[in-house]
């Protein structure tokens, strides 16, 4: 990126412009964006101003630390876009090889109680 297009960011940024906005306005894609702010962020985080993952508008998070959305409509599209962020890790059911999604890495082995039994008579020695 051009020192100008940079430079382009940071001014919509202020104007409250989102992510996609911004990017056609420059020509540039909407993740050159968005990393570009990201990095920005990290190397300023006595700034620590933060912004709507959806629309990339600034958040005031002088009430409540923490918020990733300006509004609970955005919190809404952006669940409904990314409807397995919540759940980042998949393994494979160790009973009948069904994905399954977890919020945490070897969370869970079976994807229901059914093969979570099923798998113990399997086994036959009863461990546990
Ligand atoms: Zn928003
Ligand atoms: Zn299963």
């Amino acid at each position: 990126m051009m020192d100008n297009q940079k430079h382009l960011i940071d001014k919509m940024r202020l104007d409250g412009d989102g992510y996609l906005k911004i990017a056609k306005a420059i020509g540039v894609s909407e993740n050159t964006v968005k990393s570009y702010c990201r990095r920005q962020k990290n190397t300023d985080k006595k700034g620590a101003q933060a912004y709507c993952a959806e629309c990339g508008k600034p958040i005031d998070t002088s009430k409540r630390s923490g918020r990733r959305f300006c509004t609970d409509s955005c919190r809404i599209k952006w669940w409904n876009k990314h409807p397995k962020a919540e759940m980042p890790y998949t393994a494979h059911c160790a009973c009948c090889g069904k994905e399954i999604h977890m919020r945490r890495k070897n969370e869970r082995k079976y994807c229901s109680h059914r093969c979570y039994i099923t798998a113990r008579y399997k086994d036959g020695d009863g461990n546990g």
